[in-house]
């Protein structure tokens, strides 16, 4: 195989991005392959080249090295089922070890690219860090939070963009609960019950409605079990900065789902920023201001702050410029895809770019791994085509909204096809029949409404025990 690849290694592509050779020519090696991140891109592109390499160049021809600071990969659209407790947080990661069989991964960021000599900084976590050589690049380091510089955010906002982020905000929405039904009922005390059970968060996109609606949901149940606080003691304000909530649909189903909100008391308010957050202290610029133990930020994404660390090009917003075949334009054997990358939209006019979505990052990665084979092999790439299929959303148990080619769900059919199409998407079997057996198992039983904030300070207890001791 090694003398196809050698004759192959002649070929040049016909796309705009030139092509490089299929064996090493200096040391006869393997190709490496490196992916930076191993989320949805990282993982379909890897799980593609393993499958891929293994049938259509043979193992021993390249290898696959992919690179993570999380030894999993995260399905985020079912973060906010997660947070609400209708599903195991493990069962919505994906271990990579596990399905990487054929490749490499190493548990680490990549702190740094050297792309004029092929080489990538990796930082494991507590360890010194060290250089790895790469002849093809494969970069799908996501995205952040997109957060502005608004006096106490830092200190007192979170994000929801990781399980971590999901899991702490659930258990730090039921202890408030927990706190508010257990001072004492004084006057004195009103304004610091108030300030526990009002829940803010910044931002209307899907993920940001999803987690409110799914947090107020599951908050509203866990009331039944605190005694005095009932639903009506909380209060969950919405802030958005645009006149409509869910750009992501049509103006009817955001129409709707406003009207859902504000159905279930949900404060939301439009065409308002937050200013500040300082000691908890909310204001907001149509000037009311009140207290807040709980402000959550899901104002938009922003590509990952690691690509500062590279020699490559970088377009306006600081995303990877790629061609429709995703390869980073000006570099050679760079591929990018997923929310890092800017990647035009072949569906919309001439300048559209791809949104940052689950939809397109699938899709982009299992096409992308057929387009890193291809250059391989020195043949031509394919250009990333995708109609937008829809969005379905969860609005709570049994409520939903979604709209897939055209066709507008709402309630429960809506909700039930977030659960059918999330569940198709989730990767690998084994994950898929779990999450189904944490459904089936949550429709027998009562809802799970415990808090394990302890997670989050596990050496407390010990701690306080050897300081008595
Ligand atoms: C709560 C929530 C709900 C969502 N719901 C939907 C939905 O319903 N439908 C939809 O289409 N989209 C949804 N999205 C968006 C979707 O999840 C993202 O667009 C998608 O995950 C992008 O894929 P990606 O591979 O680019 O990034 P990610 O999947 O985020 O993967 C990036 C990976 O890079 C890793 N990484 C970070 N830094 C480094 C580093 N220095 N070195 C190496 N690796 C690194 C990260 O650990 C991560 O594993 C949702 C997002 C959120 C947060």
């Amino acid at each position: 195989m090694h003398a196809r690849a050698a004759a192959d290694k002649r070929l040049t592509s016909r796309s705009e991005v030139s092509t490089v050779e299929f064996v090493n020519e200096s040391t006869n090696a393997p190709m490496r392959i490196l992916i930076v991140g191993g989320g949805y891109v990282g993982m379909y592109t890897a799980l593609g080249l393993q499958r891929g390499l293994k049938r259509e160049i043979s193992c021993g021809e390249a290898t696959v090295t992919v690179v993570d600071p999380q030894s999993n990969m995260t399905y985020q659209p079912f973060l906010p089922e997660a947070a609400a407790g209708n599903v195991e947080p493990r069962h919505v990661v994906v271990p990579l070890r596990r399905v990487l069989r054929h490749c490499r991964v190493i548990t680490g960021a990549v702190t740094g690219i050297d792309h004029a000599h092929h080489r990538a900084t990796i930082t494991p976590p507590g360890a010194e860090p060290y250089q790895l050589n790469y002849d093809i690049l494969v970069m799908a380091p996501g995205s952040v939070s997109r957060v502005l510089p608004i006096p106490g955010l830092a200190e007192q906002g979170i994000g929801f963009k990781t399980i971590g982020e999901a899991i702490a905000l659930r258990n730090h929405v039921l202890s408030r609960l927990d706190f508010a039904s257990s001072i004492a009922r004084t006057a004195e005390n009103d304004d610091i019950r108030s300030r526990a059970l009002t829940f803010v968060f910044v931002g209307g996109g899907y993920a940001g409605i999803e987690a409110l609606a799914e947090l107020e949901n599951m908050a509203r149940y866990a009331t039944r079990y605190t005694g005095s606080i009932t639903p009506r003691d909380m209060r969950w304000v919405l802030i958005e900065a645009a006149d409509r909530i869910m750009p992501e649909v049509s103006p009817r189903m955001s129409q709707y789902t406003l009207d859902q909100l504000r159905f279930r008391g949900i404060d939301v308010r439009l065409s308002t920023r937050l200013d500040s957050v300082t000691d908890g202290h909310v204001r907001l610029d149509d000037g009311s201001s009140f207290d807040a133990d709980t402000v959550v930020w899901t104002a938009g994404v922003k590509p990952n702050p690691m690509l500062d660390g590279t020699d490559l090009p970088r377009d306006s917003k600081g995303r990877l410029p790629c061609s429709a075949t995703m390869e980073v334009l000006g570099t050679t054997g760079v591929f990018a895809a997923g929310d890092c990358a800017a990647i035009p939209d072949l569906s919309k006019p001439p300048g559209a770019l791809c949104g940052p979505s689950a939809q397109h990052a699938v899709r982009q990665a299992k096409l992308l791994a057929r387009n890193v084979i291809a250059h391989l092999r020195g043949k031509e790439r394919a250009e990333y085509v995708h109609h937008y299929a829809g969005s379905v959303a969860s609005l709570g148990l049994y409520h939903g909204v979604a709209e897939i080619y055209g066709v507008r769900l709402r309630g429960f059919p809506a909700w039930w096809m977030h659960r059918t199409y999330h569940v198709s998407k989730m990767p690998t079997l084994n994950r898929k029949l779990r999450i189904v057996s944490d459904w089936t198992a949550a429709l027998l039983f009562r809802r799970e409404v415990v808090s394990l904030g302890q997670l989050q300070h596990p050496r407390t207890e010990f701690e306080q025990a050897a300081t008595r001791a």
